[in-house]
């Protein structure tokens, strides 16, 4: 039987920036990982993937990408090399190909099985991810056999993909990046698109995340967020991290020959039906796009940048056909498989405690849940609009550290 102040499991950035700033405190701990640092970029992504964050947002407590093409996007490897970097930099006590199977309370704290053992800890970090398994609504139970269907998990490359064409349902960064990848490989391509974020890559010269950081947006908090759990339920930014760095909307991908029909609402028999309302989804986002915009414009005046950038200008509105197909038969489309880019979600199936709602979210504020020394981390807009990026780790550990170390102290103070 293993003894330890904090358990924190994954070994990603969230546990990595956590494990940091429990060291600064002096907080005994251990982080219990079951694979090896970076785990989920190393097994869970497809072959192409840059971070659509640029390299400069690549930055944790103590520690930042400080290579020479600061405005570039990383790969996979680069991603890896980078937490790998980071693991050591702050000396973080992982125990790799370490499997967590069942956490539960105890007298003191909690009682954590592994495939390598038992661990006893007061306080417990869960920092296991928010992208664990690939969201697949229901529709997809009446696909019917001899449609080959993948999710963004396994999906690796174009290679994997029966001949014929493709239906990639969702219009997220995933989707939009693997219809466009789908698309250059020769294949025809169908995307189902419901509502999705519309950003340009670049703005008035300088790339969106850019703005989006100095305007503060990204620090937006969750307790100042008028309906926070619609907020956490945003989808991610149309964006990709291309050397080009090329805009990735619908506009973009229709120009390549790609079809694109409103969101996937059912299917009845042999076929598929789409939503009819794609072009007011569009229309949407182009309004929020502009609002974004407008943020971004007042901000620049307001801090005397006018001179400094390109001028002020906004992009063509979405083009949608006329009358987007609202039906697809399966059978004489030559549709041959169905990429399911709808989304992500954690997997806590080994926490056995009783912290969930009735759709086995875990309840939590600001991630502290309600069972005492026991936090969760990297979750969409869980203390702030950033807080599931690279770039969200650092403030969240700060302020869970700090409450966690308040509690251990509390703790002391009763015993
Ligand atoms: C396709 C994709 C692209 C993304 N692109 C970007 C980007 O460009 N920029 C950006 O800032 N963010 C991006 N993100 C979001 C985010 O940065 C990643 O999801 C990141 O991996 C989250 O880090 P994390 O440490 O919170 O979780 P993870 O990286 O998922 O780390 C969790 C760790 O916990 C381990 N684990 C899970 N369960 C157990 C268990 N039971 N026992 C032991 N270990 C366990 C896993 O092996 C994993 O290593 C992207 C996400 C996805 C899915």
């Amino acid at each position: 039987m293993n003894k330890t102040t904090t358990v924190i499991i994954g070994a990603g950035q969230s546990g990595l920036a956590m494990s940091q700033q429990l060291t600064q405190r002096s907080i005994d701990h251990v982080l219990l990982e079951r694979g090896d640092i970076a785990n989920s970029w190393r097994t869970e992504r497809w072959d192409s993937l840059r971070l659509l964050t640029p390299n400069w947002q690549s930055r944790l407590p103590g520690f930042r990408y400080d290579g020479p093409d600061p405005d570039g996007y990383m790969d996979m490897p680069e991603v890896i090399r980078f937490l790998d970097g980071y693991g050591r930099h702050v000396q973080a006590p992982v125990e790799t190909h370490t499997s967590v199977e069942a956490v539960r309370r105890t007298d003191s704290g909690y009682r954590v099985e592994t495939d390598r053992g038992t661990w006893l800890c007061r306080t417990l970090v869960a920092a296991s991810g928010a992208c664990n398994i690939a969201g697949v609504p229901k529709i997809a139970d009446q696909v019917p056999h001899g449609i080959d269907c993948i999710t963004p998990m396994q999906y690796r490359n174009p290679g994997q993909l029966a001949d014929g064409r493709v239906l990639v349902v969702g219009a997220s960064a995933t989707g939009m990046q693997l219809a466009r990848e789908i698309r250059q490989s020769g294949r025809d391509v169908i995307l189902a698109a419901g509502e999705h974020v519309r950003v340009p890559r670049v703005y008035r010269g300088r790339d969106i995340k850019w703005w989006m950081d100095r305007c503060g947006l990204l620090d937006l908090r969750y307790d100042e967020v008028d309906d926070i759990r619609r907020a956490r339920r945003v989808p991610s930014l149309q964006l990709a991290g291309t050397h080009d760095r090329a805009d990735l909307d619908i506009n973009a991908l229709a120009e390549t020959g790609i079809e694109v029909v409103g969101r996937l609402a059912g299917a009845r028999d042999n076929t598929l039906l789409f939503s009819g309302a794609l072009g007011n989804i569009c229309a949407l986002a182009d309004l929020k796009m502009n609002r974004l915009l407008d943020t971004i414009d007042a901000w620049i005046e307001d801090n005397g940048m006018t001179g400094e950038v390109d001028a002020k200008h906004r992009f063509d509105p979405t083009r949608i056909a006329a009358s987007p197909r609202l039906e697809i038969d399966l059978a004489s489309s030559g549709i041959k498989s169905i990429v399911w880019a709808t989304g992500y979600r954690p997997d806590h199936s080994w926490l056995d405690v009783p912290v969930f709602d009735r759709k086995g979210r875990i309840v939590h504020d600001g991630g502290v849940t309600g069972s005492p020394g026991l936090y969760v981390m990297g979750l969409p807009f869980l203390r702030r609009r950033k807080s599931s990026l690279i770039d969200g780790a650092a403030d969240d550990a700060r302020d869970l550290a700090d409450h966690l170390q308040a509690f251990l102290a509390d703790r002391s103070l009763a015993a």
